[in-house]
């Protein structure tokens, strides 16, 4: 637990599901309040707002498409109106699609970097308005992706999008430091969540994912949540433009495990 979290505010985008369900429920056991933003699934997000409350938290839900400018910076609104004020924006909404990169339609491009990218930069626009406006020390966690690193092929939008969210994140966080707001980048590795359910209940996919994974297991949502919380939390106070890898070793090059090379 991180005292200095108890009863701020944080939006937590893309909660209804998954990673961002786990961090909205981790920062309610801090005692904070929390903005559950979703796409689409209404009783979802309800589901993690009662989560977020028997955690010892506040928790609205707030439905908007953080791709749209208007909604990006509604939500902010939002967590304002509602709570008085805003001190943590975590962006995590994401998608992916898989397609051989040479069939890829331009339609299906756009959309991944539009939420994956550019909807990170539109909140966080809005947010860095907010704290310089209010003199607030703000702090803004993206959820990146290993694959901001490691290519990716048939999911190149995907990883484009996390290599423009590392630098999307160092340039803000240099841009923005004198002001004392910090943003930084999470990283997962493979996480149990219902974005890679078909490939964790097939076998044969399951054990050639577990080889790519030193640690030879799956992560957990709240392997990341937990992470959250600290990198929100004053314990980091003097960390700014990093990318917080949680993997279990995906990143440390894991063929050359044995010896090999
Ligand atoms: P998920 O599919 O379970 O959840 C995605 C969430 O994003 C849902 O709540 C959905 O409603 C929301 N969302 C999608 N489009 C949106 C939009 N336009 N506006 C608002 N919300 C939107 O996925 P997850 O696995 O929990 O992934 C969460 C984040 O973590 C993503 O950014 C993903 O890229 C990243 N990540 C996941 C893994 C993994 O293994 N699960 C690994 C690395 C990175």
């Amino acid at each position: 637990m991180y005292q200095d979290l108890y009863a701020k505010v944080a939006i937590v985008t893309g909660a209804s599901s998954g990673i961002g369900a786990g961090i909205a429920e981790r920062l309610g056991k801090e005692g904070m309040s929390v903005v559950i933003n979703y796409h689409s699934d209404d009783k979802a997000a309800k589901l993690v707002a009662e989560t977020v409350e028997k955690a010892g938290g506040k928790a609205v839900i707030y439905r908007g498409d953080i791709s749209d400018e208007k909604h990006a910076s509604q939500v902010i609104d939002f967590a304002v109106e509602t709570f008085g004020q805003l001190d943590l924006l975590v962006n995590n909404a994401g998608i992916e699609i898989q397609k051989p990169s040479h069939e890829v339609e331009l339609d299906d491009w756009k959309k991944v970097i539009d939420v994956n990218l550019t909807g990170f930069f539109l909140t966080s626009k809005a947010a860095i308005h907010y704290f310089l406006k209010h003199k607030i020390k703000g702090s803004i966690i993206n959820m990146s992706s290993v694959h901001e690193i490691i290519p990716w092929p048939t999911f190149a939008s995907y990883a484009a999008s996390k290599g423009g969210v590392r630098m999307l994140t160092k340039s803000l966080a240099l841009e923005y430091a004198p002001h004392g707001i910090r943003i930084n980048n999470i990283g997962p590795g493979a996480i149990e969540t219902p974005i890679n359910k078909e490939k964790l209940t097939d076998k044969a996919k399951l054990a050639s994912l577990q080889k790519m994974i030193p640690m030879a297991r799956v992560g957990k949502t709240d392997d990341i949540a937990n992470a959250v919380a600290w990198l929100a939390s004053s314990q980091a106070a003097y960390i700014t433009g990093i990318t917080l890898f949680i993997d279990g070793g995906m990143t440390l090059y894991p063929s050359f495990q044995g010896g090999e090379g």
